[in-house]
């Protein structure tokens, strides 16, 4: 039997016009360094947004699924390229500005991308690039920064002002097949060439009500939320789309991604949440350490990306924001799992547990975990395989070329279709996801398992560490052990002794896990998304560079 239910495409145009009209005076407040930031409200970012697909459609010709790349920090204009390329039904691809030079090339001609909008401060990075982008045709300038270095381009430069003034602020956005895509994202890379995900109008949508969940982030327009993980990264973890459906505020850091500025943006603009990986909040503690500010509007914060050490939340409790612990991936979406604790932990001991895992899977994100010989494992709490998911918003393919048929690696999908994650961990029985690893961080230490996340998080909940990221390396009797690479505070005292002293006795570190190899650095090495780049320490250590 059919039902009789209306067939309405969820399309991204859908989530624009809504945000636009019933949250019209909510706002996208971007960061400029001067005394006063940018403001423009929802229903304004709904007008231009128009205007870009009026520009784009009749000025550059973009058609169809044409690729509109965007080299920018978050700021207002690049909403606005969130919404306007895949409402008009284009795709936008969303270029991550801290990958090398060469996967920056290898990403843009693998996309064809056609055109690009890029803020003026980026111009140095892409313009040396320019030779070898053959399918560029446009380039779009936004914001301040010296044009020069685009003089003699071969693809036509606009300013992004002039290319839209003047057109009409309505366009009539197409009933899109709401599986078309919409919006892509290359993974980072950290092994093989970057694969990309291309996400449809329907798993955006779809992501966006999740998000919006009280379950999840569960903000409304009583929010504002400080979107400091690039939109380059999986979407700003979804929050534009998420946003513009229940009308929370946003703001914008654009390029003033340090602690200071960070700090004088809470204190100044009042956010309510914000969202980053743990190393930015890592570097804000200590600026907020070093020179107190009023910070006392956060109270929740979203920390996913990497696992977030137990130190880092118990000290944001203390200066009361909230932290919610959160996993995910380029190809998740990333909402994978939010950890809320059960309505029976609240105020037990049970409580910073549950908020340490990563979280529990929402309705929409199947999980299993399956075992080195392939076989299922139960939901435990104990027995550890690698995690699979399944869902709406979970990628099922890699792009392989607009024709082409994508491409399924076998170990990355499993026959019947889950996502491999490359992830291992338990899950309790009621649905609370715990990594202990990356598949291929963990060390294999004679036939057992160290969890490199676990030491680390030990390592950082000593007072003298600021940093700790262990590796595995190779070891002629154990086959690999860890190597602890440590980054001290400043006057920190101690040495390796009273840190080994310390994973035993304080943080109870079985003593066969204990590193026999240290090593003090002045930063751990970090991946374009901020997270520790392990493969680079370990390269280094081979090299002998780390000894
Ligand atoms: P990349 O794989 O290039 O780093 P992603 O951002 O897609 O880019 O990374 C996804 C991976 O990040 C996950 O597979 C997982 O290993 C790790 N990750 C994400 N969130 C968490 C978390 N809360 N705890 C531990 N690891 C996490």
């Amino acid at each position: 039997m059919l039902s009789t239910m209306q067939d309405v495409p969820l399309l991204i145009s859908r989530i624009l016009t809504h945000g636009s009209r019933v949250h019209g005076a909510s706002r996208v407040t971007t960061w400029t360094g001067e005394a006063e930031p940018h403001r423009r409200t929802f229903a304004e970012i709904g007008g231009r947004a128009a205007q870009l697909a009026h520009a784009l459609r009749d000025e550059l010709g973009v058609r169809d699924d044409d690729r509109v790349a965007t080299l920018m920090w978050n700021n207002a204009e690049h909403v606005e390229a969130y919404f306007a390329v895949p409402a008009m039904g284009a795709v936008l691809h969303t270029l991550n500005l801290r990958l090398p030079a060469e996967q920056l090339a290898w990403i843009v001609n693998h996309a064809a991308d056609k055109v690009v909008v890029v803020n003026g401060s980026l111009i140095p990075l892409l313009a040396p690039l320019l030779p070898r982008l053959p399918t560029l045709e446009h380039i779009v300038v936004s914001g301040p920064g010296d044009r020069a270095p685009l003089a003699g381009a071969a693809a036509r430069v606009h300013e992004y002002e002039d290319l839209i003034a003047g057109r009409p602020t309505g366009y009539d956005w197409p009933e899109l097949d709401e599986r078309r895509a919409a919006a892509m994202c290359y993974t980072s890379g950290t092994t093989g060439d970057p694969k990309g995900v291309v996400y449809s109008h329907r798993s955006v949508y779809l992501h966006s009500m999740q998000v919006n969940m009280a379950q999840s982030m569960g903000l409304t327009d009583r929010d504002t939320s400080l979107v400091v993980v690039p939109q380059f990264h999986v979407n700003a973890w979804g929050l534009p789309h998420a946003t513009f459906m229940t009308g929370v505020n946003m703001l914008m850091p654009d390029r003033f991604l340090q602690p200071a500025p960070l700090a004088g943006m809470i204190e100044g603009e009042r956010p309510t949440h914000a969202a980053a990986v743990p190393t930015i909040w890592q570097g804000l503690l200590a600026e907020l350490h070093a020179r107190p500010r009023d910070v006392s509007s956060l109270t929740q914060v979203t920390i996913g990306g990497s696992a977030c050490p137990p130190s880092l939340m118990a000290a944001f409790d203390a200066l009361g924001m909230r932290v919610c612990h959160a996993w995910g991936m380029t190809e998740t979406s990333p909402l994978g799992t939010v950890a809320r604790p059960p309505a029976h932990a609240a105020g037990t001991e049970e409580e910073f547990a549950y908020r340490l895992t990563q979280g529990r899977f929402p309705a929409g994100v199947e999980a299993r975990l399956t075992g080195p010989g392939g076989e299922r494992l139960p939901w435990d709490g104990a027995s550890a395989g690698e995690l699979e998911v399944r869902g709406a918003w979970i990628a099922g393919a890699y792009y392989n070329g607009p024709d082409a048929e994508p491409l399924r690696p076998t170990d990355k999908f499993s026959e019947d279709g889950w996502l491999k994650t490359g992830d291992v961990g338990t899950i309790s029985p009621d649905g609370f996801l715990t990594l202990t690893d990356r598949a291929k961080d963990v060390i294999k230490s004679g036939g057992e398992w160290i969890s490199s996340v676990e030491l680390e998080n030990a390592l950082m909940s000593h007072p003298d560490v600021a940093e700790a990221a262990v590796v595995a390396v190779p070891d002629e009797k154990w086959g690999e052990r860890p190597l602890a690479t440590v980054v001290l505070r400043e006057g920190a005292r101690t040495d390796f002794e009273a840190l080994r002293a310390f994973l035993t006795e304080e943080a109870h570190i079985a003593r066969w896990q204990l590193p026999e190899r240290w090593t003090i650095v002045e930063s751990v090495p970090k991946t374009s998304v901020g997270k520790f780049d392990k493969k680079v320490l370990r390269r280094r250590y081979a090299e002998g560079d780390l000894d």
